[in-house]
């Protein structure tokens, strides 16, 4: 039997036909760029996340990007973001020419630690760009609250978190901009790559929506630097097509959470992770400690979407992984190396920079198949192999 991380293949024969019609559709219509299927699209979107403003762009790294420029950030600024992310987060901010400048992460909710934020703000600092990690909500009443106090823009990084809900707000509508990702390994993915802006902000959604098109608002007129950030109007329909199916995923994904955490817990070799989340308090966060169990996440606020289901393995992540890849368990490490350890960051003052956090979580985390589509003897048989080794394990030391 072998587990993969995703397969599309297990898709309802419906949502095939809908996205094949979705394919007819378009092509039919003749309008492969922007359009009525866009439109369409982003007003569907604004709908399903409670914002006044949706704008599709090419891909969620090309979201952040456009967010940063709508709000004039270049060379000069300082955006703080986790070094516990995907590469994009931090690679957008460079790309305006502005300095990214790496904040640790809660070592409860793994998101962004506001108490960390603070302590990074100069006054070169425009902007915060918190991570809805995995999934998990970052803790955004403290963020928008830190923001506010130092004058920060704060830019949501919703692309693993569609769906997820933080206060009575979706992800993405509670900072001054939200972005996602449609990559096809997120909790909406398309057929190829696709992204989205949100705000509540007419004046920058009409900037977002210039900078879309080489910052051109009347044809031939340009008033800002933009670029080619277009959405396909194919990803458009495609992803409209799945729309209506993503609460029932993200229900399945935390169905599947539940059977993890049933399983495991009843192992005997796992526990759930014992580092709370210090984000809504005063208290600072602390480096972890590293028993020997395997450690569950957990659901620390909102609605978690569990884009990935990360446990940690504080022995031996390494060892683990080749045990369950050689019985055909796919997995992932979500991220091996923390950017401000990345070589293209790891320049100048930067060298020796210590987020002991976020080194933590690179070294001891691992992602286990968690897509709607799993079956309930799947994830058994995952708990099966990964308790195995840890028994092992646990017996040789
Ligand atoms: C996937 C992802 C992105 C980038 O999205 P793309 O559509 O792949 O460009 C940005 N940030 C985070 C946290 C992501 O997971």
């Amino acid at each position: 039997m072998r587990i993969p991380l995703l397969d599309f293949g297990r898709m309802a024969s419906e949502e095939k036909g809908r996205l094949e019609e979705a394919f007819r559709r378009v092509l039919a219509s003749g309008q492969f760029i922007l359009g009525e299927e866009v439109a369409a699209f982003e007003r569907e979107c604004a709908d399903f996340l409670g914002v006044a403003h949706a704008i599709g762009v090419s891909s969620g790294t090309d979201a952040l990007l456009l967010a940063l420029q709508a709000l004039g950030i270049g060379p000069g600024d300082e955006v703080i973001c986790p070094s516990y992310t995907f590469f994009a987060t931090a690679g957008s901010i460079a790309r305006t020419g502005a300095k990214p400048v790496f904040a640790d992460s809660c070592p409860g909710c793994w998101n962004l630690s506001p108490q960390e934020v603070k302590r990074k703000v100069t006054e070169k600092t425009k902007a915060v760009i918190p991570v809805h990690l995995f999934g998990q909500p970052a803790a955004m009443t403290s963020l928008l609250a830190v923001g506010r106090e130092a004058g920060l823009a704060v830019i949501e990084d919703a692309a693993q978190a569609f769906g997820a809900r933080s206060g009575d707000q979706r992800a993405g509508g509670r900072g001054l901009l939200g972005c996602f990702s449609f990559f096809p390994t997120k909790n909406l993915g398309a057929l190829g790559d696709a992204g989205l802006v949100t705000t509540q902000d007419g004046a920058l959604a009409d900037r977002i929506r210039a900078l879309r098109v080489h910052g051109s608002r009347v044809k031939y007129r340009h008033e800002w630097i933009g670029g080619n950030f277009r959405i396909d109007a194919l990803q458009a329909a495609f992803l409209r097509a799945r729309l209506p199916g993503v609460e029932a995923a993200l229900a399945a994904r935390r169905r599947n959470v539940q059977i993890y955490e049933e399983a495991f817990l009843a192992s005997g070799i796992a526990a759930r992770s014992p580092d709370s989340c210090r984000c809504e308090g005063q208290e600072e966060p602390v480096c972890p400690s590293s028993p020997g169990q395997v450690l569950l996440p957990r659901d620390w606020r909102g609605e978690h979407t569990w884009n990935q289901y990360v446990i940690r393995y504080p022995p031996d992540r390494d060892g683990l992984r080749r045990f369950l890849a050689e019985a055909r368990v796919q997995t992932e490490v979500y991220y091996p190396l923390p950017l401000h350890l990345q070589p293209c960051f790891l320049v100048g003052e930067r060298k020796g920079e210590e987020l002991p956090v976020a080194e933590l979580f690179a070294r001891e985390s691992l992602a286990l198949p968690i897509f709607p589509g799993l079956s309930a003897d799947e994830i058994h048989r995952v708990v099966e192999l990964v308790s195995r080794f840890a028994r092992q394990r646990a017996k040789e030391t």
